[in-house]
This record gives structure tokens, sequence and C-alpha cells, in this order.
């Protein structure tokens, strides 16, 4: 008895967050009080399996409304198999399911008034009381399948409606099978003319009798039918508390293979799907451990860290033979081999991949195959997709997707497809799709940079993304052998953000065709020569050589002072490109950060910069800043549009007290670590154990580094390094350290200071 009490007591003390469930930690809910006017995510509760082909959500909108599900909403329509990155970029291949009681078909009818104290909702699991038809929901995913399990009271009529949505679909129901299948054609764009999502639904229960439906009316006598909007709806006769069980899956090549895909669920019941797809999500959040922080910072940890282990998710399938294939967004048809999709890398390119690479490199060596399939059945690699190329966002920053990773010994067995596709998008653009490709590529490669005055809207943004691409393309190009001049000429672009700097303020500026500068020059205007955000948003957009930048301003004094500036002005801003306040600003506007726009992809790795100018205590002190301000496990936790991973990954990233400024190079930027202490368990085994014992609120500041006991004086770690397994220490003051961190030698990578 003693001995137990004791045992017991030492596990009490011994036991830190290892033996914790971390899926518990996340709330799938945060960043989905959002609107139009103003995001605090733009994200709706995915239940899903990591980067899992289809995800479900409680739908609370309107079919095809891009808000799918606010936190605000009264009222539940359905639960939707959704495929969506962004509302801005909507969903394809939706369709949905939804209880009732009667026979209510049309969606304001069958909507039902939830709470969210009868609502949980888990990455893995979700469940809803509907008050209105006194039914209870609950749902469990896997990557391609799902089961429902529907509690339904007393009543001759309990019924589910399944509704294809409009658009064009198709409704099969099969009594004696107790089976509904249909397929949903309803997409936003980015696919080809055969598009379809092919759904087969699959009841334990025998129908009492059930219809298909055309436009919310039912067609009496039909078991079949192909309109614009069909649906079917199948009675139960339920006593109270009865359960029925629906299993769904689905598929983008065929009934055949949504048949095949069925099997994922295999003979497991309700509770056996929603165990293991909590211990698959255990594993994939496992992989990162915290210690020593508040409950409310392990919640929003591990809350990022689920919405980085999301996008870009599967699209590929695997056959009756155990092969990977996938419906062809681009070509139609059904191609062999990997792909994913939803994610711009506009985004995503900034945290969100080099987080696959630090942590699931395995993931993205599968993208990486994915991304020459797409060279290979659309001629070009995707900067936005869902499902297939999307006319959204600047950049060609597929570069540094395929660079980053290539450098990094991930998707090695496609680099020479991935580099011809690199090369090949240098000086053209897509026919269809001005995103995809480089748009202005002509005047690019002939002027160095993007005139402002061609009807090339977002001109600098285009130039400065394009020249750090080209210093992408580079290193790849080095590390594969290419010709001299090869290298040479990208290097030579690469330093093209030269051109669209203005001395007079120490800022990127529009520059006309003869060499001029626009005027009138208003550094606080959105948009106009730069993507959804201002001169001081998108100067810092030299990744590769930010020592170039500071030469640029005149040297290290002036180049923090214009970094200090930021936060320092007030948060004015010229809405005019737009004729209104994009979202974008008015969440710089409210944060009380100055014109630090944190809501939005541009800037986010503008605090680390101190670094390269001899002030880092200033990237420690914002860092800190931010993550405490702008990012909570709530309902309106984030600060702007999540962006499929990338503003998550940037706390991720940032809570371990270090971030890739620039893909492509092996650094990651050193900023202020968050917890006591974090374990990584990297796909090779090792453990990168990050220690900071005085961290808090005020012991924000490094005094010092050790790695693996040896006192280290960079402001940056080596990915070479770290993903040899390594105990770092750092040693944490409320002071900052005004000694570390300033000399030259130390300083992060600037091609200026190649020799
Ligand atoms: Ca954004």
């Amino acid at each position: 008895m003693k001995n137990s009490i004791i045992t017991s007591l030492f596990l009490l003390f011994t036991t830190p967050l290892f033996a914790v469930d971390v899926v518990d930690y996340v709330n799938p809910l945060v960043g989905s009080m959002s609107k139009k006017l103003l995001s605090t995510g733009n994200t709706y509760p995915a239940v899903a399996l990591p980067w899992g082909m289809n995800f479900w959500t409680p739908q609370t909108g309107e079919m095809g409304d891009g808000w799918a599900y606010v936190y605000t909403a009264d009222k539940i329509r359905g639960f939707k198999q959704t495929h969506q990155p962004s509302p801005w970029i909507n969903d394809y291949g939706q369709f949905s399911i939804m209880p009732v009681t009667g026979c209510k078909i049309d969606q304001e009818q069958r909507a039902s008034w939830f709470s969210h104290k009868a609502e949980v909702a888990t990455p893995y699991y979700y469940s809803v009381y509907l008050a209105d038809h006194d039914i209870t929901t609950e749902l469990t995913p896997t990557e391609r399948a799902a089961m429902f399990r529907f509690t339904f009271p007393e009543n001759d009529s309990s019924c589910v409606v399944i509704d294809a949505f409009d658009n064009g679909s198709y409704i099969k129901v099969i009594p004696e099978r107790k089976t509904v299948i249909g397929y949903t054609t309803k997409n936003s764009g980015g696919v080809a003319p055969d598009f379809k999502n092919y759904f087969v639904i699959t009841f334990d229960t025998p129908f009492a009798s059930s219809d298909i439906w055309s436009d919310n009316k039912i067609v009496s006598g039909e078991k079949e039918l192909a309109a614009n909007h069909v649906g079917a709806i199948i009675r139960f006769k339920t006593r109270r508390g009865q359960a029925v069980h629906a299993k769904v899956s689905s598929s983008f090549i065929s009934f055949d293979q949504a048949w095949i895909n069925a099997k994922e669920l295999g003979n497991r019941n309700f509770e056996q799907i929603k165990k293991d797809g909590k211990e698959r999500w255990n594993d994939v959040l496992g992989r990162i451990r915290v210690e020593g922080g508040s409950v409310d910072q392990y919640r929003t940890f591990y809350s990022c860290f689920y919405r980085s282990v999301l996008f870009p998710r599967k699209f590929y399938e695997i056959n009756a033979q155990g092969e990977p294939v996938h419906y062809s967004p681009y070509k139609g048809g059904v191609k062999k081999g990997f792909l994913y999709t939803d994610t711009g890398f506009w985004d995503t390119f900034r945290a969100l991949f080099p987080f696959l690479n630090l942590v699931y490199p395995s993931v993205n060596e599968e993208i990486q195959a994915g991304l020459a399939n797409t060279y290979k059945e659309s001629g070009f690699l995707p900067e936005w997709a869902s499902p297939g190329h999307r006319f959204c966002m600047v950049g060609n920053n597929s570069a540094s997707v395929v660079a980053d990773a290539f450098l990094k010994g991930i998707g090695t067995a496609y680099s020479e497809t991935l580099y011809d596709a690199l090369l090949n998008a240098t000086d053209k653009v897509h026919p269809d799709i001005p995103s995809t490709g480089r748009w202005g590529a002509d005047y690019y490669n002939k002027l160095g940079y993007i005139p402002y005055d061609v009807k090339i809207p977002e001109n600098v943004a285009r130039t400065l993304e394009y020249a750090y691409d080209d210093w992408c393309i580079m290193q790849m190009a080095k590390k594969l052998d290419r010709p001299k001049d090869e290298v040479e000429l990208f290097r030579k672009r690469s330093l093209n953000y030269k051109n669209v700097f203005d001395k007079s303020h120490n800022l990127m500026r529009g520059r006309n065709q003869d060499g001029s500068f626009q005027t009138p020059f208003n550094p606080y205007k959105w948009g106009d020569a730069f993507t959804e955000g201002n001169s001081w948003h998108y100067t810092w957009s030299v990744f590769h050589d930010i020592q170039g930048l500071i030469d640029l301003m005149g040297g290290e004094k002036t180049f923090v002072q214009m970094l200090d500036s930021v936060f320092v002005v007030p948060p004015i801003y010229d809405d005019s490109y737009y004729g209104f306040c994009i979202h974008e600003i008015k969440e710089m506007q409210i944060m009380n950060m100055g014109n630090y726009a944190h809501g939005n992809q541009p800037i986010q790795h503008m605090l680390y910069l101190y670094n390269y100018a001899g002030e880092p205590w200033k990237a420690q002190y914002w860092i800190r800043e931010v993550m405490d301000r702008m990012y909570m496990a709530t309902p309106d936790g984030y600060c702007g549009d999540e962006d499929n991973g990338q503003t998550s990954a940037w706390y991720v990233f940032s809570a371990m007290g270090f971030y890739p400024v620039c893909p492509g190079t092996d650094q990651y930027v050193i900023g202020t670590p968050l917890f006591e202490k974090m374990t990584i368990t990297l796909e090779n085994g090792k453990k990168l154990i990050l220690n900071a014992p005085q961290v808090s609120k005020e012991n924000r500041y490094i005094k010092k580094i050790k790695i693996d006991g040896k006192e280290y004086s960079p402001t940056w770690f080596s990915y070479s390094r770290l993903k040899q397994g390594a105990v770092i220490d750092y040693e944490m003051s409320d002071e900052p350290n005004k000694q570390r961190g300033i000399e030259k030698k130390d300083y992060p990578y600037s091609l200026s200071n190649e020799k």
C-alpha cells in the first residue's frame, strides 16, 4: 500500500507532458470567429486526419458560402465534406449530410439551433446536439472516409438528408444495400471538365423509406437522378436513443475507387475509428513535446501545430493494386503517382514548408513527387493550387518550395524534372492563370524589374519575389552542377531587388519603364505596386540578401531605425487601391503595433531581421510580444487569415526560438524560445532538445546559448547541425545581452557577404 502511494507520487511528479494526449490541447475552433471584414483566422474546424484528402466541418453558412462555419452562428445546416483551403478560394467537391426529424430538405428548414456548450470539437472527432431535431450527431474521419453516428429520438420520421449540392449533381438510392451513392461537381475553379467527387454512403440500419429530391422537392417514384441540385432523404423509424451509423467514403476518380477508399474504415466500429484517429494525431503532434508553459500556451501551441499539418492535403488515392494514383485537375482522368493540393506558396513557402522539411520530410517527399507530376500534367508548377492552378497572389515561390526541399535532401529523385520546371517558368506565364509562372517575365528579364506603368499590378512585389526566387534557383543550380553562366545569370537576377529600391525614401517603390520612380509615392499605400501590404511591409522581402538591403539603406544604424519605425508610426494607411478597407488593413490597424501587420504574410519574417544588424535583442523583444499578443487558443485567436498553416507555423517555429527567414539557406535565425523545454523528435530518430529553464514573459532575452554544452555565438542555427540531434541550452534573462550577436561573423546568411 505504502509502496504504491510512493510510486504514484513519484509518477505524479516526474510525469511531464509525455503521458498527456497532446491532441487534447488542440482547439479546432480557433480562428472561426471571422467575417469578411475582419479575419481572426478565417478557419473552420477541420475534422480530419493530418494531410487527409477529405476534411469535415459542421456547416453554418449557406451552400456555397466560403464562411462555412462561423463561431457566432446559431444554426447548423449540415455536416459538409470539404476541401476548402480558404474562404477566398472557396470549396470544391463538397456535399453534406444532415440528420433531421420530419421531412425537411431545404437548407433553411432543416437547419437546427446548437450551442458551443453542447459541441465537442477535436481534430479527430466532432459531436453536436441539434436541438430542433433532438439529435446528437457525431463524426470521426479517416483520410478518405468517415463514420457518422446519429442518435435519434423516438420518431417514425427520423431522417438523414444527403445534399449533393448544386451546379450539377447525381444521386442514387439503393435501399436493399442500405446505400446511397452520388456525386457532386460543385467547385470554384481549378478543375478539368470531367471533375466529380463520387461519394458512397452506407447505413447500418434498414431504411423505413427513402426518396430522392431535386431542388428541394421530392421526385416520387425515382431512385436515381442527375440534375442541377439533387439529394436523398432516408427515413428510419427510431426509438429514443437509437444510434444509426453511416460509413461515408469518396473519390475524385470513380465510384469503384470510392468503395476502395471505404476500406480505410475496415471493420472498425465508431469508437475504434475515433481512438485510432486520436492516436494518429497524438503521434503527429507528439513529435514536439513542450514543458514548462501555461495551459493557455500549450493550447495555443498545439492548436497552431494542428493547423500546420492539415495543408497541403493529399489529393491522391490508393488503387486496388495498392499504388498511389490521382485524378488530374489539370488534364482530367486518372494519373499515376502522388499529388497534394490546397496551398498557396505565396503564403506557405515562408514557414510551413520549412517546417515540413525539419519535422516531416517524408511528407514533403511525397509533395515534391506531386509537384513533378503537376509540371508533367500542366507545364507549370503550381503557385496557388486548389485543386488545380488558381489565379491568386503573386511570385514564383514554387522555386523556394522546391529548392529548400532539394537542398535538404528531399525530393532529390525528381530534381531534374523540378529544376526543368523552375527554369521553364522564368520566362513565361501560364496562358490562363497569370499568377502561375511569371507574369511580367519579359520586362523582368530585360529591365531587371517589372515596370509600374505597364499595367501589371503589384509589380514591385513581383520583382522582389522573383529576385528571391532566382536566388533559390541559383542555389539549386550550384548543387546540380549546372553550367557556370547559368548560375551566374540567376545570381545576377537575384540582385534585381536593387532596381526597385528608392534611396530617397530608403524604401521599395514602383518604377516606370523609363527608369523614373512612380509618383506620387505614398509608403502607406496598400496594394498598387505591392500585394496586400505597403512599402513598409514589402521593403524587407529580400530574404536572401539582407546585407545588400542594409548597404542600400546606408548601413546598420539606418536599417535598424527603419525596422524600429514600423512599430513607431501609427497604423495609418491608404486603401484607395482597393476602394475600401480590406480586412488585412483593418487587422493591422486594430492591433496597437503601429504599421506592423502580422495578420498578413509579407512582413512575418521582419522581426528576425534585427539579427542581421547587430541588435538581436530587439528581435527577441518583438517576437515575444507577437507570440503573447497575436496568438490565442480562442475562437478569435489569430490576428488575420491563418492561411493554410503559414501563420501557425510562424508560431510553432518561433516558440522553438528560431525561424527560417530565408528558405533555401541552411539557416534558421534565432528569436526567443517560449517554453522551458521542448523536445522535437525528428524522423531520423534524433532528438532536438531545447532548454530555456529561466524563460518567462520578462526573461525573453537570450544571455547565452550552448549547443551540446558548448557555448555558441552565432545568431542562427544550421539545419545540418540540428538534424543530427542536439541539446540547445538557452540561458534567458530580463536584460538584453548587448554583447551577443553584435559581430558580423555571427550574423545570418546574406548573398552580399558571400566570398
Ligand atoms: Ca494572408
